[in-house]
């Protein structure tokens, strides 16, 4: 189930809403009714949120990380990055540009209401102007706490990020993922117990952040052991292949076979390239049987057997292809081996049992 949708896109990052802040905005529209304030705070709140993960994607660009899209939930956003950068020394920096954004909106909103207030007393003048006033107020203040908040050293918050770096410069990432990710449970145990005695949101968010700090181990751990399985460990021996000479036609037959929806191309034994199935739909059914493999664009793709399973996933992601051959290192004409969708499953697997 998809438990986040699109609203909107800036500088080409998606920009989705998950649906616990929809639930909320939902309630507070509902419970607050005709009095609209509340509401009005949080959708401005909202787009203050986007301006503060907005900060982490312009520091993430400047060292060539890919941000994949931003995901709002209701105690504040996420940047999912395409790869956490491997040097703590840029991961706090991305990490801090965030809080950084909010406390300057919130300095920025602090003075523009003192000078609201200056031309405008709230005593003398129409009450919608000092609606207006205070709601300037109101969202200074919740940016500052969103600042504050985030700076928590706990995954999934920013601080937790600038926490882990730190020990990384230490140790291992791995383990200071570990570590950093048991801080976070331990302060969202601590939210939770101190909830049930004071506030309610505060367990709401301790279990926040207790999820987001176990998930975000979870999957640090297997990208990182991922890195340590070989191609060689998962991929097939066996591989069928088609010829220059073969027709789409038959080769979409080939492809239904192995069950992989793309081929390897072979002449006398000799790799040429991947046909790729998307190529292939994209030529009419009755033109398939007069048209070539070899008159297709090949793609000239490979990995070799004793490189990690991570690097031939982004291969294979970046290339949208279910199949990448290996090669051996001292026979870079031969194929020995495919890398399929199901060896990836084989290697996630392998990847989550060591620990
Ligand atoms: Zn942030």
């Amino acid at each position: 189930m998809r438990y986040s949708f699109k609203i909107g896109s800036v500088w080409g990052i998606p920009i989705e809403l998950h649906i616990t802040f929809m639930l909320l905005m939902g309630a507070v529209f509902i419970l607050f009714y005709p009095a609209l304030y509340l509401f009005l705070l949080i959708v401005f709140l909202f787009v203050f949120v986007v301006f503060h993960e907005l900060a982490h994607s312009v520091v993430a660009r400047h060292y060539g990380i890919k941000v994949r899209k931003i995901v709002l939930y209701p105690i504040g956003g996420v940047s999912e990055i395409e790869e956490v950068p491997e040097k703590p020394s840029i991961e706090w920096r991305l990490a801090i540009a965030g809080p950084l954004m909010s406390f300057a909106v919130g300095a920025i909103l602090l003075s523009l209401n003192q000078l609201i207030s200056v031309k405008a007393p709230v005593e003398t003048l129409a009450p919608s102007i000092a609606t207006a006033g205070n709601l300037i107020l109101d969202l200074a203040v919740l940016n500052f706490i969103l600042g504050a908040f985030n700076l928590i050293p706990a995954f999934p918050m920013d601080g937790g990020r600038v926490f882990r770096a730190l020990l990384a410069e230490r140790m291992k990432f791995s383990d200071a993922t570990k570590y950093a990710a048991y801080i976070g449970r331990l302060f969202g145990i601590a939210m939770v117990v101190v909830g049930v005695f004071y506030d309610f949101w505060l367990i709401l968010i301790g279990v926040f952040i207790y999820i987001g700090a176990s998930e975000e181990a979870e999957q640090t751990i297997v990208s990182t052991n991922l890195a340590t399985v070989r191609v060689k460990d998962v991929m097939q021996t066996e591989a069928g292949a088609v010829q220059p000479e073969t027709t789409l036609a038959e080769a979409v037959e080939v492809m239904f076979k192995a069950r992989y929806h793309d081929a390897l191309v072979e002449k006398e034994g000799i790799f040429q390239g991947v046909v790729s199935w998307d190529e292939i739909m994209k030529i009419k059914p009755e033109d398939r049987a007069n048209l070539t493999v070899g008159q297709m664009p090949l793609k000239c793709i490979r990995v070799l057997q004793d490189e990690s399973v991570l690097e031939a996933y982004k291969v294979m992601n970046r290339e949208k292809i279910d199949l990448l051959p290996a090669f051996d290192r001292e026979a870079p004409d031969k194929v020995v081996g495919v890398l399929t969708s199901e060896g990836m499953a084989k290697a996630y697997e392998k990847a989550k049992s060591l620990r």
